[in-house]
């Protein structure tokens, strides 16, 4: 899960995160008035999107730039009035862009130099990595890339938690020394709390800023949060904006069904997260692709295949689905059911092969037998996969 960058700065208020005091708008007046409210000249305006590359992008009507620096409350206003209710493409929102329905007006701050700072999960060392670099604001994959020796990295020990020898390690790294550094461990030790506190997958601050005052600031925030520490992040939850991601994967999400779209155009509907990826493996080996990746789980409701059917049929590539339940605590009745009702719903009219195996096996197939739907058989693994991939080649 993520979210924008102005709830971002409610999490750093509360950690002790020091950034530039902002507030969220929704129109162009409530952005005047946020402007007035924070009352220092120097303002900036920022277009809030699950996104980042905002300050390069440009909006579909022509307007460039969804960051910006005004003046005076009246500016704000005209700027927020120019980004609300338009879509923004960056290099990270994909052509279609994204709407933006919130500005943030944050106090701008002059800056002197811009780093990289990040917390992220590193699964390769089993611990969590701080990943610093001199070159702020850019885009990290390039540097990597390009001058990968910009780029520092701290392992952290997950049992001792992030030491105040490697803040001013990392510090250093960064060429920080005297006050600057104190600061920077300051934030580097509060950034880490909140995202140990908050099960974050990541948090990355890009820039970090140092201002001609002297203060080192987060200015920008992109959040990752794990999505199985969900239930006891109910401060998180309340942030999720499900208008910002893919309307498949929130769908399957209400009713608990694990739905990761792909490319292809074979849908598969599988009980359990391993036999799904064997059934996109074995439709992929007789020549198919598969359109998701679908876990109903292992003791899914009528109301859950239902939802999963429909999500599914809402991809216009899928040309045949394939269902691949093995009954162990799924009764496989209840599955045929669940077809029946939702291929009604849908008045389904792509190819559909079936196979069932396991508990209650006659009486699904059956039940599926009777229905009158035309549906496809299968006897195992390798049968499903030629018929559904010759229903859908032929
Ligand atoms: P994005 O990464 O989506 O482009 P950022 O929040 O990083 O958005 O903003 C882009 C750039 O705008 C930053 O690199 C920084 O130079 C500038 N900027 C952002 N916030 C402020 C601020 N509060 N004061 C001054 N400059 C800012
Ligand atoms: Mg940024």
């Amino acid at each position: 899960m993520n979210i924008h960058e102005y709830q971002a700065k409610q999490l750093f208020d509360k950690f002790g995160v020091a950034s530039p005091k902002g507030i969220v708008a929704s129109t162009a007046a409530e952005a005047g008035a946020a402007a007035r409210e924070i009352g220092e000249a120097g303002l900036v305006v920022k277009a809030q999107v699950h996104a980042g590359g905002r300050g390069k992008g440009t909006f579909k009507n022509g307007f460039k730039g969804g960051v910006h620096l005004v003046n005076t409350p009246e500016e704000a206003e005209d700027i927020a009035g120019k980004m609300l209710g338009q879509t923004l493409v960056t290099h990270q929102t994909g052509p279609e862009g994204k709407l933006v329905s919130k500005v943030l007006i944050a106090k701008a701050v002059n800056i002197t130099k811009e780093y990289y700072f990040a917390i992220l999960f590193d699964r390769v060392s089993s611990s969590h990595a701080i990943i610093a670099s001199t070159e702020g604001g850019m885009n990290i994959e390039e540097v990597a890339e390009k001058t990968p020796e910009k780029i520092t990295k701290e392992f952290v020990n997950p049992a001792l938690g992030l030491q105040p020898y490697q803040c001013r390690k990392v510090a250093a790294s960064l060429g920080l020394t005297g006050a600057l550094t104190n600061q920077a461990v300051k934030l580097f030790t509060a950034l880490w709390n909140l995202y140990i506190k908050s099960d974050c997958s990541l948090v990355e601050i890009n820039p970090l800023a140092i201002t001609d005052d002297g203060k080192v600031v987060a200015l920008d925030a992109k959040f990752n949060f794990d999505d199985n520490a969900l239930y006891r992040q109910k401060d998180v939850v309340a942030m999720r904006d499900t208008t910002e991601e893919d309307p498949r994967e929130v769908a399957a999400s209400e009713f608990g069904l694990n739905y990761i779209g792909l490319d292809g155009n074979i849908a598969c509907l599988v009980n359990g997260a391993g036999l799904a990826m064997s059934t996109m493996d074995i439709i992929k080996f007789h020549g198919g692709e598969p359109a998701n990746f679908l876990d109903v789980g292992g003791g899914a409701t009528k109301e859950q295949v239902t939802a999963a059917f429909k999500i599914i049929l809402g991809d216009p590539n899928v040309k045949g689905i394939l269902v691949n339940i093995f009954g162990g605590i799924m009764d496989c009745n209840i599955i045929a059911t669940g077809i029946i009702a939702a291929a009604q719903e849908v008045s389904l009219s792509i190819p559909l092969v079936v196979r069932l195996e396991g508990n209650n096996v006659e009486a699904g197939k059956a039940t599926l037998a009777a229905s009158g739907l035309k549906v496809t058989s299968a006897s195992d693994l390798t049968d499903a996969a030629k018929k559904i991939v010759a229903a859908v080649n032929g």
